[in-house]
């Protein structure tokens, strides 16, 4: 059988794995439809979870790049009430602008190859896949990975159940020149959504907030919107008043849907947000795509090795997801509907003022373990 690995999307899935199976030995090419580098839409707060399994893959950002080095989380209801906790494991902050950059050098550095296109079409045949790009190139391949994000043209391509569903959320994203501390990450609830506040490289600041659509739509402009809604927040108000923008304009996206998916459809293993999306409030979504790649490299190791089968490959990957990830995502989707309901945040707030550790255990609940490296599947293809 022929050994060749594409995956589809270089967004950190993508280039973890790549790493990962390049290391391996396998031939593996990703197809990105961007240039690097670029501005993400992305807290960019990172859980310390990580780090072995860079480590191990030689890819450890904190070792080459300056990142803030994250302890503390604060949380404000939307009237400004705060609450301070100390993060179990930590995690340091990075803009996606240097780290999906970093990510990508060191995979072609592992000798993967790296392709400038639009993926049009994936298709399953004869235990093989064919995939098709929009410069009308066409590849054979063993295996693919799904790495193409929380919504791309390829989830209407593979008619994915989650997409025809109403997505009500936006996000928008800047940098800026600020006083913030160093070491905190801040969770400030406003009316219809929240905000997260935390430092990445050079002293910058990213504030990076979510919204729902019904709520915006009710404003001119992102402007508009953040002054009279997130404004209401006393925390926000200053923070933003106290801020330099960077970038021209916000990075924005729309429609972000947090509806269940599966992981793996007609044969591609679905990896990162392709494969599920946690509540960005959760701050975990990016440790989940690094540690998502991991289960599905090594699964796709043993398989190409001939150890498993390929309908094991897939019914171990959707059990290892689904024990390793389940239990985070419903967890945020239960904090993001208690916050939603605003009545009810003091009330936590209160909870969390009385029982600290109440805080800490919610947020052990929607992030994972440091990620265990298992050197059993070290394998040259
Ligand atoms: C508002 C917001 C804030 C967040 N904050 C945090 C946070 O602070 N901490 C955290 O851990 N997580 C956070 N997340 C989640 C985190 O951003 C994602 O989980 C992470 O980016 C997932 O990486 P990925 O590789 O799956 O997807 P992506 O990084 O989106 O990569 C997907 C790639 O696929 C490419 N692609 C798509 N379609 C095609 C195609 N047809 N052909 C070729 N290429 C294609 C795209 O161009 C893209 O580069 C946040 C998310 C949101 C929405």
């Amino acid at each position: 059988m022929q050994k060749k690995i594409l995956i589809a999307g270089g967004g950190l899935a993508g280039l973890t794995a790549a790493i990962h199976l390049s290391r391996q030995g396998f031939d593996v090419t990703i197809i990105e439809k961007n240039s690097y580098p670029h501005h993400k839409v992305c807290g960019e707060y990172i859980s310390n979870e990580v780090l072995p399994y860079l480590d191990w893959l030689d890819a450890n950002p904190l070792l080459h790049l300056d990142a803030s080095n994250i302890t503390h989380l604060e949380f404000s209801t939307a009237s400004g009430k705060k609450i301070n906790t100390q993060l179990p494991l930590g995690g340091f902050g990075i803009s996606r602008f240097l780290l999906d950059e970093f990510l990508y050098n060191k995979a072609i550095q592992q000798g993967c190859k790296l392709i400038q296109d639009n993926i049009t079409d994936i298709s399953y045949n004869n235990d093989g896949f064919e995939v098709i790009t929009s410069s009308g190139q066409n590849y054979a391949v063993a295996i693919v990975l799904g790495a193409f994000g929380k919504r791309s043209n390829l989830d209407i391509k593979l008619e994915r159940n989650f997409i025809n569903k109403k997505s009500p959320w936006l996000a928008v994203k800047q940098h800026y020149k600020g006083n913030f501390p160093d070491d905190m990450v801040g969770l400030y609830c406003f009316m219809g959504g929240y905000c997260g506040v935390s430092k990445v490289e050079d002293d910058t600041l990213n504030i990076c907030y979510l919204t729902d659509f019904a709520s915006f739509k009710k404003y001119k402009d992102i402007d508009e919107h953040r002054k009279k809604v997130l404004y209401k927040n006393p925390v926000l108000k200053e923070i933003f008043e106290q801020s330099t923008p960077i970038f021209d304009k916000p990075v924005t996206i729309s429609q972000i849907s947090f509806e269940d998916k599966k992981t793996v459809e007609d044969h591609i293993i679905m990896i990162g947000d392709t494969a599920g999306l946690i509540n960005p409030l959760c701050g975990n979504g990016m440790a989940m795509a690094i540690h998502s790649a991991q289960l599905a490299s090594d699964l796709i190791t043993a398989f190409l090795q001939n150890e498993i089968t390929r309908t094991e490959m897939e019914q171990q990957y959707t059990l290892q997801w689904n024990e390793h990830f389940m239990t985070r995502i419903t967890m945020g989707k239960r904090i993001a509907k208690l916050l939603q309901q605003q009545r009810l945040t003091p009330l936590a707030t209160m909870a969390f003022s009385i029982f600290p550790g109440l805080l800490k255990m919610i947020i052990n609940k929607t992030h994972g373990h440091p990620i265990k490296v298992n050197a059993a599947h070290e394998y040259n293809a």
